[in-house]
């Protein structure tokens, strides 16, 4: 027999168990509430795995893009077939993507919220004068992945990760030049003028086979699917979300303050944008 309202732990792989634990510090109702709980109506003890696997399903269903163990991994992967068939379908017409990591300034001491709202705003001023030169160089589809890190020595870096569709019949200095532009054109969107940020801080590269799409697809997503780390007090830099929720159900304490701040600044925001059409 189960017991109502939960899934009995002897049953629980590592997420949930990450989820059950994140419940007692989560500021996300659907999550602490609903998610991973067993509804109560036909309620019945678990004759098969198949009967358990029909309950998970049916249970985790906060559908957070951001902050459930459970959920988020599921809706993150949906998303990132659907960049990797756009992008298996620019090499199929013969064209290639060019990977960029943007940033804006911040300090160690940024709230997270107001990095995002930066961030945010630099995209929708980009997004404006973009459009212009992408018709100049033909260029019709990009996305854009944002992805979030926190160290002690910098502070919470959210940052853009975009791949850019490259027309077949754009040459390879073209493409560098108009990579440039669009570079240059992100760095001065962003007002950076009196930070100590330079177009440096910008990267691109251009994926030459298929196969290096694929690698940098996925690469680009791994971010979002949780994979259970130890926990470990020492490491600082570079940490992604998970770590953080990992750091937080073994040491509390600031760790939750920082798993808090990360959940509530996301919330309502959008971890992956197509622009332009397929
Ligand atoms: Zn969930």
């Amino acid at each position: 027999m189960i017991s109502k309202g939960n899934l009995p732990t002897g049953r629980l792989g590592p997420r949930q168990q990450a989820r059950e634990a994140l419940r007692a510090f989560t500021s996300n109702r659907q999550l602490r509430n609903h998610c991973g709980r067993v509804p109560h109506s036909g309620l019945r003890p678990l004759y098969s795995n198949a009967k358990a696997e029909y309950i998970k399903r049916k249970t985790f269903t906060c559908k957070s893009a951001h902050s459930c163990p459970c959920c988020t991994p599921r809706v993150l992967g949906v998303k990132r077939d659907a960049v990797m068939t756009w992008g298996n379908r620019v090499y199929g017409r013969g064209g290639t993507v060019a990977a960029l990591v943007l940033t804006v300034p911040h300090t160690r001491y940024d709230l997270l919220s107001a990095t995002l709202k930066r961030l945010t705003e630099t995209n929708a001023r980009f997004r404006r004068k973009a459009k212009k030169l992408e018709l100049k160089y033909g260029v019709k589809s990009s996305w854009k992945v944002v992805e979030e890190t926190w160290g002690r020595k910098g502070g919470w870096h959210p940052h853009i990760n975009m791949f850019v569709e490259l027309p077949r019949d754009m040459s390879a200095p073209a493409s560098r030049e108009f990579l440039e532009e669009f570079v240059t054109l992100w760095t001065e969107s962003s007002g950076a003028t009196d930070h100590a940020i330079s177009r440096n801080a910008q990267t691109f590269r251009i994926l030459p086979s298929k196969e290096s799409w694929m690698v940098a697809c996925k690469y680009v997503f791994k971010h979002a699917m949780y994979s259970p780390q130890k926990p470990t007090i020492e490491i600082d830099e570079h940490l992604k979300p998970w770590t953080i929720l990992d750091q937080a159900i073994a040491f509390g304490g600031m760790w939750i303050a920082l798993w808090r701040e990360y959940e509530e600044a996301l919330q309502g925001t959008h971890r992956v944008t197509m622009y332009g059409g397929r």
